[in-house]
């Protein structure tokens, strides 16, 4: 029988968050081993479950959840986020300018695929969430990654950012605050990319899902506040701040000059129809979610099981010698940074695969985030202190040996 193959579109589309690694931890499993398992940003499943008052409204609002919805979304839910953007300063934002998809991931799709033609560019951070990289490629675009300086807090590198501009730039990616880095940018250095993004007509897409998981006092300014004569199209949903990532639902926010996109609108207007509409039970959560007691803001002081956990986890990775950690100031990651002189890595896949092999550790490796160097790997911090430091001690005692 000749072999059946996947479509040449998906040829260029890498998403390894969920690879090969995370296969083979699926077959240990099944042979009995318990796998410590850091690769993946669900809260609900480590106890941060999402908050009752949400959950109720789904339920209430089930039988009432039968048929489709506006394409665009349910009129309550689009209103709430409407009142957020208030509350963010995000100017001149309609309830026509809000889209309710299934999470985040199927708006990032939707606005690649209605803005791309082949060819074209897209500036993406490195290290990114990789979904934006394989959403620019499936859409037949080019991903262009731009530099975030380790040594400046994982901050972007502005004057990488401005040599990758060709004619052929459509828009620039922000995630802020970052996944995999845990980065909170400064407002200045915002304003540095919405100059560029100005100055090159480029469309600025801002991923602020993690915009209410801040440490240390930090305060989040979002993009679109910033700038009412660039284009935006800010990101967010239930998934992170909400602890609701299964109820899949999030939102996507047009800002800026609207009456210069009209075409693209159109075209997101058309495939936001052509899937008809977005779950419609959870989006009854929206509405509350953002209007009601932030349960999110116990979780990140000091006490909390989020700030607690971080700490602790980032200074257990610190301590490891040759290893290396920023401090998250948002999100919940850790992106360390294996010291090449002391731990050599030429393959960061084989290092996540022989660190789950050995230490039944599960963590991502740094290329999966389409990182250049093979010295990185992303751990989230989601576990309790006591499975943490299980964890940490176990990559403590692998790399005391570890050789590649
Ligand atoms: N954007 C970032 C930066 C993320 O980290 C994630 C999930 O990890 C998403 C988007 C996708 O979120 P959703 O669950 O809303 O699809």
């Amino acid at each position: 029988m000749s072999v059946i193959r996947k479509s040449n579109k998906l040829i260029n589309v890498c998403y390894d968050i969920r690879g090969p690694v995370l296969q083979e931890a699926k077959r240990l499993e099944e042979e009995g081993h318990r796998i410590l398992k850091l690769n993946i940003g669900n809260p609900a499943p480590w106890g941060f479950e999402a908050p009752e008052e949400i959950v109720q409204d789904v339920i209430l609002n089930l039988p009432a959840s039968q048929g489709y919805c506006d394409s665009k979304g349910l009129f309550s839910a689009r209103k709430a986020v409407m009142q957020e953007c208030q509350r963010k300063n995000i100017p001149n934002v309609g309830i026509e300018d809000i889209y309710i998809g299934n999470g985040v991931s199927e708006l990032i799709v939707m606005a690649m695929q209605g803005l791309l033609n082949d060819n074209d560019e897209m500036l993406i951070p490195a290290p990114d969430y990789p979904l934006w990289t394989a959403a620019v490629s499936l859409a037949g675009g080019n991903p262009v990654h731009y530099v975030c300086d380790e040594q400046q807090d994982w901050f972007p590198d502005i004057d990488d950012i401005r040599s990758k501009i060709t004619p052929k730039t459509r828009g620039i990616v922000v995630i802020n605050p970052n996944n995999p880095t845990g980065a909170l940018y400064p407002e200045s250095l915002l304003e540095e990319i919405l100059e560029l993004a100005r100055e090159h007509k480029l469309i600025v897409f801002a991923d602020e899902i993690y915009d209410k998981i801040l440490y240390d006092g930090a305060e989040h300014t979002s993009m679109a506040a910033l700038a009412d004569d660039v284009l935006c199209i800010t990101f967010n949903g239930l998934s992170k701040t909400y602890r609701a990532a299964g109820f899949r639902s999030g939102w996507m926010i047009i800002s800026g000059p609207k009456h210069k996109a009209r075409d693209l609108i159109e075209g997101f207007e058309m495939l936001s129809s052509m899937r008809l509409c977005a779950n419609v039970p959870s989006q009854h959560a929206i509405q509350t979610a953002l209007g009601g007691y932030q349960s999110i803001n116990e979780l990140i002081v000091p006490g909390g099981r989020l700030y607690e956990q971080r700490t602790l986890a980032w200074e257990m990775l610190n301590d490891i010698p040759g290893v290396s950690c920023v401090k998250p100031k948002g999100a919940m990651y850790l992106f360390p940074k294996l010291d090449p002189a002391r731990y050599p890595i030429r393959n960061d896949e084989k290092f996540a695969l022989d660190l789950l092999q050995q230490q039944k550790v599960l963590v991502v490796q740094g290329s999966g985030f389409n990182y250049p160097d093979t010295q990185h790997f992303r751990l989230v911090f989601l576990p309790s202190k006591e499975l943490l430091s299980d964890a940490v001690e176990r990559i403590a005692n692998f790399l005391r040996t570890y050789e590649q």
